[in-house]
């Protein structure tokens, strides 16, 4: 039986001419497939003005959400206002619309008076967004002739209470997507799925992570063992580095599933991380294409003895960074220290990002994202249960104002001529360098730079190493003309 999952972001969905050529690419795809699922996201911006508004019902200003709130309104009508106009899918909608966004309102209202939100309050307004897109598109998909049924991932993905970063509990997961999937698919209909979110056993809502709806569409073809995952989006592919920031970027063809883990994790937002986990775990092929240029064959994510040639592939970055360095005392189990280092901060939420070891030097350095770094810093000094025998951190050396550069590619952690040549084509360039180390692989090699040297970083590496190596050029290609998502 063969099974696609197919998901669309909000790059995807934002607007008008966005929704109608997802549309097309269902329409395509329908009756191709003996199952078929389709995934969304919230319409791009969406989940920022929800969460934004949950932050302004704090703020001193009182009622400026109720501001947002109109914003968001306008959005969604400028949308569903030109497609469903004189249809009475318009009136459903709009019924719709308004009952999630009293809701909003009702929370909201009840945040302003506690003076707090909780990261359940939080999960509980994010996933707005989603539960109202996944009725826009089943909406125009069912206008187009598409047997389908808009479907709440709240009754399907079951996960744990870790609010704004849930994980799925995948057997009870599996359970209940193979309960009510299956009977909608004996009659031919289309489940259309929400994204991003999904609820705890006891019914409550929560996210998987910011761009997480990418995680969902993985965990449920996970559950369905699906032949392919397809995720669509406003980029042709996975390319040599961000096209919005490098504009020369060129689409790779096809790429191992460690390479993009390494590079979502340190930066790239095209897709999730923890996506390629969950599709790495079930041998999963993932494919990224471009709903606005969908000839293009996009990147295909597999096995790295299918796809992966030596070489470096792509550069990311992470802006924002703090650096936290301690000596180790000799004789230290370093790995042990890392691990311990890591289950303490989790445990205050507080996660690193990553923490690197330099054996020659005997000292840890632990990367932070500088929204959280002075809760770290401190929880550094004050808690007892990060004191740990065999580190000094009575002057722990912070830095701030990083970026964290990663370079990946198959085994270029282990491969010295890339070290070499990246650091002489910084060095020509004036761009001061840190190795770190490398990620969760020897598939990546981590360096930091100051933040304002960041940008330029990325865009030598990309155009004097990526786009010069003879053992890269022939993966990737040049863009074919890139539409832009309006
Ligand atoms: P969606 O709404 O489809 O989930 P996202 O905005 O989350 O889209 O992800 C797509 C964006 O990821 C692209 O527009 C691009 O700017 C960014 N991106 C960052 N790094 C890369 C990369 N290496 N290859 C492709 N896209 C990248
Ligand atoms: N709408 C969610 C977000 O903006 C999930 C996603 O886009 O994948 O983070
Ligand atoms: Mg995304």
């Amino acid at each position: 039986m063969k099974t696609l999952v197919m998901k669309f972001g909000g790059t995807s969905t934002g607007n008008v001419n966005a929704l109608n050529r997802s549309a097309d690419i269902v329409v395509a795809q329908y009756g191709e497939w003996d199952r078929m699922v389709v995934v969304v996201s919230a319409m791009e911006g969406v989940t920022d003005l929800l969460l934004d508004c949950a932050e302004q019902s704090l703020a001193e200003e009182k009622g400026h959400y109720l501001v947002i709130i109109d914003d968001l309104w306008n959005k969604l009508n400028a949308v569903v206002w030109p497609i469903f106009a004189g249809d009475q899918s318009y009136e459903q909608l709009m019924v719709l619309i308004d009952t999630r966004i009293q809701e909003l309102t009702s929370i909201c209202q009840r945040i302003q008076l506690q003076g707090k939100s909780s990261p359940r309050d939080m999960d509980e307004i994010a996933a707005i967004g989603e539960r109202i897109n996944v009725y826009i598109v089943s909406a125009l998909l069912s206008n187009r002739g598409v047997r389908c049924q808009a479907i709440e991932a709240t009754d399907l993905i079951v996960t744990d209470d870790c609010y704004q970063a849930a994980s799925p509990i995948q057997n009870e997961t599996d359970a209940r997507v193979n309960a009510v999937l299956p009977p909608l698919f004996a009659k031919a209909i289309i489940p259309v799925i929400t994204g991003f979110i999904g609820a705890t056993p006891n019914g409550t809502t929560t996210t998987l992570g910011r761009g997480g709806s990418d995680y969902t569409a993985a965990i449920l073809g996970k559950s369905l063992h699906a032949n392919e995952v397809w995720i669509w989006t406003d980029v042709d592919g996975i390319m040599t580095a961000d096209p919005g920031l490098t504009p020369g970027a060129r689409l790779i063809p096809d790429i191992s599933y460690s390479e993009v883990y390494e590079l979502a994790y340190f930066g790239a937002k095209v897709l999730h991380p923890k996506t390629i986990l969950a599709a790495s775990e079930a041998n999963l092929p993932l494919l990224v294409k471009n709903t606005f240029n969908p000839q293009c064959k996009g990147t295909k994510i597999g096995n790295c003895s299918q796809t992966n040639k030596f070489g470096v592939s792509a550069v990311t970055g992470i802006f924002n960074i703090c650096l936290l360095t301690a000596q180790i005392m000799p004789g230290r189990d370093i790995t042990k220290i890392k691990i311990q280092i890591v289950a303490a901060l989790t445990k205050q939420g507080l996660s690193p990002l990553a923490v690197f070891w330099d054996t020659r030097e005997r000292s840890i350095c632990i990367a932070f994202s500088e929204n959280i770094s002075n809760l770290a810093i401190q929880a550094f000094e004050e808690d007892s249960s990060l004191r740990l025998p065999g580190i000094t951190f009575s002057q722990p050396q912070v830095t701030e104002g990083m970026a964290l550069i990663t370079l990946v590619g198959r085994e270029i952690f282990i491969t010295p001529q890339i070290l070499s040549i990246v650091s002489s084509t910084l060095e020509k360039a004036g761009v001061n360098i840190n190795l770190l180390g490398n990620g969760t692989s020897p598939d990546s090699l981590v360096f930091s730079v100051a933040n304002e040297d960041g940008e330029h970083a990325i865009k030598q590496i990309h155009d004097e190493v990526i786009l010069h190596d003879p053992m890269v050029s022939p993966r990737t290609q040049p863009a074919l003309k890139h539409v832009s998502a309006l």
